[in-house]
């Protein structure tokens, strides 16, 4: 399991051997076809920062071979914000008093239909809050062979499950899973996380390991910038990137950066901030060590950047979302978990994608392929 791998690991000197990384060592990464954690160290390093040019030219060639001039869609859909959990940062933590929502299978399926309307997306993600007593295993299961109906590619992002139950659901239509381990910052994790399920680090890191032995398709991997030194996180989400390719080798994989945005419940501020020019770096960083990983930018992030960065080294983005449970045709005016930056139509992203030179893709996976 990856918690005995990341055990070994010291947070400490992982940030120490970061910022003392130099010139030479950026020079020798970018110059490596098969970077190991060394390399991509110093590509995420202060020494790095001068060499933002160069990493953006490499970083765009590797994305152009591997993925060709394409950039994959899809859209969140909140099922619930019932949540056990306690994340400082989250307007859906427990103690909100908050109304809260679980759509009923009839209000889904008019999501579904609404999602529909809005443009010809193909991917969704369902998104649950964490309280598997009022929405379980068999309450993702329904939504999940429901969408089936309507979209090609289901993706989940809901509490970590065990391999029996990422296997049920597997079988039922779904094609990936999507986890944010939000810090590897072992140490520090609880201070986010005090309370319910989401406390235990070991069995959230561990899920991954689950995902990969219940043969999901894709795994997609995530780290809240925000919490901790981003450097650090990145290199041990690299680690753990690492260790689940020669673990689970015919998994696919994407990565998850999202900046934090203030959240509804009184404003958690963020702890650490990262530039523009380091999200950047970053995302060059993760497409020159990984050529093949899927890179994806929610909207989150701002238009401009998003406009920018689908030529450079992102795959995957999303278009017209909505952070609150119904928010496309039931309950649009709820409260949402965080705020969207880039609130354009759906056709007014995919416009700016083709005045970028990339080509927004709605299906690029089919059942009959798998
Ligand atoms: S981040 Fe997720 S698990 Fe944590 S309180 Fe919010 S909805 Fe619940």
């Amino acid at each position: 399991m990856f918690s005995d791998e990341l055990s070994k690991v010291s947070w400490e000197e992982t940030t120490r051997k970061i910022e003392t990384k130099t010139a030479e060592d950026v020079r020798r990464a970018l110059g490596k076809e098969h970077l190991d954690l060394e390399d991509f160290m110093a590509l995420v390093s202060p020494a790095a920062a001068p060499f933002l040019e160069q990493m953006a030219r490499l970083s765009q060639k590797y994305t152009m071979e591997r993925f060709g001039k394409t950039v994959q869609m899809f859209i969140p859909l909140y099922l619930t914000n019932s949540c056990t959990n306690s994340c400082v940062y989250c307007g859906f933590h427990i103690s909100n008093p908050m109304k809260r929502t679980i759509l009923t299978e009839e209000e889904t399926e008019n999501e579904y239909k609404a999602i529909r309307r809005l443009g010809p997306f193909e991917n969704i993600l369902l998104v649950t809050g964490e309280n598997p007593k009022l929405a379980g295993v068999e309450y993702i299961r329904r939504a999940i062979v429901k969408a089936r109906e309507y979209f090609s590619n289901v993706k989940i992002e809901v509490m970590p499950l065990s391999a029996e139950d990422y296997k049920l659901l597997a079988d039922n239509g779904m094609n990936g899973v999507i986890c944010f381990q939000e810090t590897y910052n072992r140490a520090r994790y609880n201070v986010y996380h005090p309370r319910g399920m989401k406390s235990n680090f070991e069995w959230r890191v561990n899920g991954f390991d689950r995902m990969g032995m219940a043969g999901v398709h894709t795994i997609g991997m995530g780290v809240l910038v925000g919490l901790e030194d981003w450097r650090t996180d990145m290199t041990m989400m690299a680690m753990h990137l690492r260790y689940l390719q020669k673990h689970y080798w015919k998994t696919k994989y994407s990565v998850n950066f999202p900046r934090m945005r203030a959240s509804e419940n009184g404003g958690f501020q963020p702890n650490v901030i990262m530039s523009d020019k380091e999200l950047a770096q970053l995302t060059f960083a993760f497409r020159i060590f990984d050529h093949d990983v899927d890179i994806s930018y929610s909207t989150r992030e701002p238009a401009n950047i998003r406009d920018h960065m689908c030529a450079l080294g992102v795959t995957t983005m999303s278009a017209e979302s909505h952070t609150e449970p119904g928010g496309y045709y039931s309950y649009p005016q709820t409260l949402e978990q965080f705020h969207v930056s880039d609130d354009r139509k759906t056709a007014e992203v995919a416009a700016a994608i083709k005045r970028a030179g990339r080509e927004p893709v709605w299906k690029d996976w089919d059942e009959v392929l798998n």
